[in-house]
Order: structure tokens, then C-alpha cells, then sequence
């Protein structure tokens, strides 16, 4: 594969002008050792250094990236936690020219470590949800959220998520779907189906993750019960017919190529299928899904599909098109956001 020699400097600025939607981000995910360190602050006795922050972020594996994320996450405590983490978020997404994003939290993992108690979530949402209108207001970044249980704790407890997801939707329209994170190798999607089919009539959209650490069977199981975005869907190059079945159906993959070099699922970026299900024309996107653990961010995904894998301009402006395309946007967002596409060159 030929190597872009295109300046550094044009070229990303090139990418940082699209304006990109990011669809597979998970807020605990975004938290760097800085802002980590304002946590510890707030909350410790003996407050983390930032070279101290920064080892936590230090893993070689899958299983070692979840033991890390546990460790961030434990600094989230209360609703201005979770305020702040959102606000330095939203300034990163804004100065990468991300103009939308569909941002997944672990309310799973909220309910987990407060004991079930469930009044823990309100104040926590609203808290997220002032960072969310600032955003809207003095960046121009729109947010929608996504509530994302935890595939391997169990089905009881992905209900109450999905339940609350659907009984705040009434009060605020920026919740907008469902996702199922967690370790696929343990749990797959088949016990979820009764849950999805509830959720979708509530009228939230469905996403889920397949295929990161488990094969395309898995990816099968994930569209069986009606999701609607596959997150990483990296196994799905191993199966042509699913490749064809992906493509006729238009369903939208968030790709996350630094996360699975990162996480040890996938040997390179370069090797990463994003090129070859791009080039058969099913609808990829480009996303960070936990930026601050893998040592990159949404305009260095782009960045690197340039690089790595050849992605000229007008190819990288057809990803940025692609993730307006396939976020849960109203059409006549998405086409201001695409007429507006057409005149970055
Ligand atoms: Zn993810």
C-alpha cells in the first residue's frame, strides 16, 4: 500500500474542516489523565500526580483495557463528576470539527456501583445534561445520548437500563437509543431480544456491539434482534455473505481501528478490514470509542485511514458523509450537514 506523502499540516486541517459525526464514543472513554487528575482532587484524600494518572491508562490486553477503564471510572462519583468529564468531552470534539455525536454511558455500570439504588441517576443525567446544552450553545456540538448496558452482567439488570432509557426519553429527546457493551466472549445478543423489541417500540434506536473479540456468528445474532448499528463488527470480513447481507441492508459498522490495535484484536492499523468493507461499499464509519486509553481521537482516525490505508481527500470527505449518514439525526439535519460537506475541499 502506497504511503500518502501529502502535507501533515494540510491534511489535517483538510480533515478537521469535514464536519464529522461520531458515533461509537463512550464518555468514560474520553477521560484523560488530566481531567482525571481534577477528579482525584475533588474526591481523594491524597490526590492522583499526573504521572500517576497516566500509568492507569497502561494495559496489553482486552482484559487489561476493562481493569483500566474500571480504575478512571471510579473517580466519577457525582453529577458535577460527570458534568465536567462531559464538558472537556464536548471542547475535544469541537476542536477536532466534530459537529455531532451519539455518546454512549455506562448506566449499567452506574446502577452496579451505587447498589442498584434507583434514584442514583437523575441527578447524574442532569449533570450530563448541562454539559450537553453548553455544548450546544457556546460550541455548536449537538449530543445525543446512548444508554449502554453491560451485556455480561444480565438480563434484569440491562432492563432496568434499557427501562430507564425509555421512560426519561419522554422528558428529554437527547436520549435517543440502546447499546450493549461488555464481553462479548461471555454473552451475546440472543438473550437481549425480548429487551430490543421493547426498546424499539418505546421508539429508541438500537445499537450494539459484535464482533470486537467474538467471530461473525456473532455479528448475525446482533442484527437477528434488530440492531440497527453494529459496533466494531471487525469479524465480519471472515464471512462474504455477511459482508453482502451488510452492505444490502445498508447497515451502518462503527469501525474503531486504534481501538482494536489497542486492545490486541486487530494486528495494525493498516490491516484493519476498514479499507476493504469501504471498498466493497458498505457503510463504514470512523469513530475513537474510548480516545483517552488508546492514544488517539476522532481526527486522528482520519488521519491514519490516510496514512495507513491510502483514504485520499475526497474518500475521507465520503467517511465524513458516511457518519452524518448513519447517525440518528432528522434528514433535514443530516442534509444541511452534507450540503455544507460539498464545499470543503
Ligand atoms: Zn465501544
Amino acid at each position: 500500500m502506497p504511503r500518502y506523502t501529502e502535507n501533515v499540516t494540510d491534511i489535517r486541517d483538510f480533515i478537521r474542516r469535514l464536519p464529522k459525526a461520531e458515533l461509537h464514543l463512550h464518555l468514560e472513554g474520553t477521560i484523560l489523565p488530566s481531567t482525571l487528575v481534577e477528579l482525584s482532587r475533588r474526591h481523594d484524600d491524597r490526590p492522583l500526580t499526573l504521572p500517576e494518572a497516566e500509568r492507569l491508562y497502561e494495559f496489553t490486553d482486552f482484559t487489561g483495557f476493562i481493569e483500566s477503564f474500571k480504575a478512571v471510572t471510579r473517580l466519577l462519583t457525582g453529577p458535577g463528576d460527570y458534568e465536567l468529564a462531559a464538558w472537556r468531552m464536548i471542547e475535544r470534539l469541537a476542536a477536532q470539527g466534530v459537529v455531532h455525536a451519539e455518546v454512549y454511558i455506562s448506566v449499567g455500570v452506574i446502577y452496579m456501583w451505587r447498589n442498584h439504588d434507583p434514584a442514583c441517576f437523575e441527578p447524574i443525567f442532569e449533570g450530563l445534561e448541562r454539559a450537553r446544552e453548553r455544548g450546544q450553545r457556546e460550541l455548536g456540538v449537538s449530543i445525543y445520548w446512548i444508554f449502554d448496558a453491560v451485556r455480561h452482567f444480565s438480563v434484569p439488570e440491562a432492563e432496568r437500563v434499557f427501562r430507564k432509557a425509555a421512560e426519561l426519553r419522554a422528558e428529554f429527546p437527547s436520549i435517543i437509543g440502546i447499546g450493549l457493551g461488555g464481553d462479548e466472549r461471555h454473552t451475546g445478543s440472543a438473550p437481549f431480544a425480548a429487551l430490543y423489541a421493547e426498546a424499539r417500540r418505546a421508539g429508541l434506536r438500537l445499537t450494539n456491539h459484535a464482533g470486537e473479540t467474538t467471530g461473525p456468528e456473532a455479528i448475525r445474532e446482533a442484527l437477528a434482534i434488530g440492531s440497527e448499528r453494529i459496533g466494531h463488527a471487525l469479524s465480519a470480513i471472515r464471512d462474504e455473505n455477511l459482508l453482502q447481507e451488510l452492505k444490502v441492508r445498508r447497515t451502518p459498522l462503527e469501525l474503531n481501528p486504534t481501538s482494536n490495535v489497542r486492545t490486541g484484536v486487530c494486528p495494525s492499523f493498516a490491516e484493519h478490514p476498514l479499507r476493504s468493507y469501504f471498498d466493497r461499499g458498505l457503510l463504514v464509519t470512523l469513530n475513537s470509542d474510548d480516545p483517552a486509553f488508546f492514544g488517539s481521537d476522532l481526527a486522528n482516525e482520519y488521519h491514519l485511514a490516510h496514512t495507513e490505508q491510502g483514504f485520499t481527500r475526497d474518500e475521507l470527505r465520503k467517511l465524513a458523509s458516511n457518519s452524518l449518514r448513519a447517525s440518528f439525526l432528522a434528514d433535514r439535519e443530516k442534509a444541511a450537514w452534507l450540503n455544507q460537506m460539498e464545499t470543503i475541499v
